[in-house]
């Protein structure tokens, strides 16, 4: 970190200052300028808030040269975490396929669906059994009786399941019932949450927050990992700007970003994103060609007659399309769909 003292500064909270950094077990090197001083302050400042130092008049500014992650960060583990989710690989060298419907609607519907993206080449399968939905008049979703049904489409085919978990009332039925637990978008802050995601031994996709940055992104799942989970999955599903095209704009250059400051997987949501089922190819190969470790994609039937997020669900054929393309694309990389 360092610290710049302001011009003309009163010596007696200079010192203070110093004696404050030295208290808390950093080192001090000091260069004085002519117009002002600088202090470079050695340690490891991960636990340290940075801008309390502004308390002091004498500090002008102050940068942070080390991230404020630890466990998520490469430099603490160098190579790509890889995780297992029943034989199934996210990370490394592999690309991974998650589809499903936004919603489960009904054994039906996910049975359809489940059976058309698997044939298609999509390794685990989604659905949403509780919903976060901006209006508390949309639906809601099928509840704890959605999972079941989900696990069982999902036990009949032999893909891994993955669902969102809103609160941390269900977490047992979600230990039992479901491979991967996503946390949504608008939960990515919900620091109760992600402290008992730590306590288990259970895979996590934690989507980006909408309105959050990388670094706040990066710290949600250093909350996991710091509670002992290291089964973190980042997943991008787009961020708001101005842009009314698209529902959320893909920042797609999270995904070197992360790539470089992290060691873990990371995978791209361009159904959330794009908001539109006709940009969801584009942004998919758009997505792997950047070095994204997978995909999550919504799939629907009938999008026309979905509860939830028909307007940006691929159809089943359309969706084999993507992954004909998919397979061409992680080949240009090196990677295995
Ligand atoms: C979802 O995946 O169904 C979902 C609600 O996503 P997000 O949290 O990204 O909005
Ligand atoms: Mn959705």
């Amino acid at each position: 970190m360092i610290v710049k003292i302001r011009k003309n500064s009163d010596l007696k909270d200079i010192q203070s200052l110093k004696d404050h950094l030295i208290s808390e077990g950093f080192e001090i090197h000091e260069s004085i300028g002519k117009t002002y001083s600088l202090f470079g302050v050695i340690g490891d400042t991960t636990k340290f808030d940075t801008r309390s130092l502004y308390a002091f008049q004498c500090v002008a500014n102050v940068i942070r040269v080390q991230e404020p992650f630890k466990k998520v960060n490469r430099k603490f583990i160098s190579d790509d975490s890889i995780i297992d989710v029943n034989g199934v690989k996210i990370g490394g060298d592999n690309i991974v396929v998650i589809a499903g419907p936004c919603s489960v609607e009904s054994y039906e519907q996910v049975d359809i669906i489940a059976k058309s993206v698997k044939d298609s080449g999509a390794k685990i399968l989604r659905g949403g059994a509780f919903k976060p939905r901006t209006s508390p008049y949309a639906y809601q979703g099928m509840g704890l009786e959605g999972l079941k049904i989900l696990k069982e489409v999902g036990d009949k085919y032999g893909m891994p399941i993955i669902s969102e978990l809103m609160s941390t009332e269900y977490v047992n039925e979600f230990v039992k019932y479901v491979d991967i637990i996503q946390i949504g978008a608008r939960n990515m802050q919900n620091f109760a949450l992600l402290k008992e995601l730590g306590k288990l031994d259970k895979p996590v996709l934690l989507k980006r927050g909408f309105s959050n940055t990388i670094e706040e992104w990066l710290m949600s799942a250093e909350y996991i990992m710091a509670g002992g989970n290291q089964k973190v999955i980042l997943c991008e599903r787009g961020i708001r700007t101005f842009e009314p095209y698209t529902r959320n704009t893909l920042d797609i250059s999270t995904v070197p970003i992360v790539k470089k400051l992290s060691h873990l997987p990371v995978i791209i949501d361009p159904s959330h994103a794009a908001g539109h089922w006709d940009l969801v190819e584009s942004l998919s190969m758009a997505s792997i060609a950047a070095g994204a470790d997978g995909l999550m994609i919504e799939v629907h039937h009938e999008p026309e007659k979905a509860l939830s997020d028909g307007a940006q669900s691929l159809k089943p054929k359309k969706f084999k399309e993507l992954m004909r393309k998919a397979k061409i694309v992680s080949q240009a990389v090196n990677k295995g769909i």
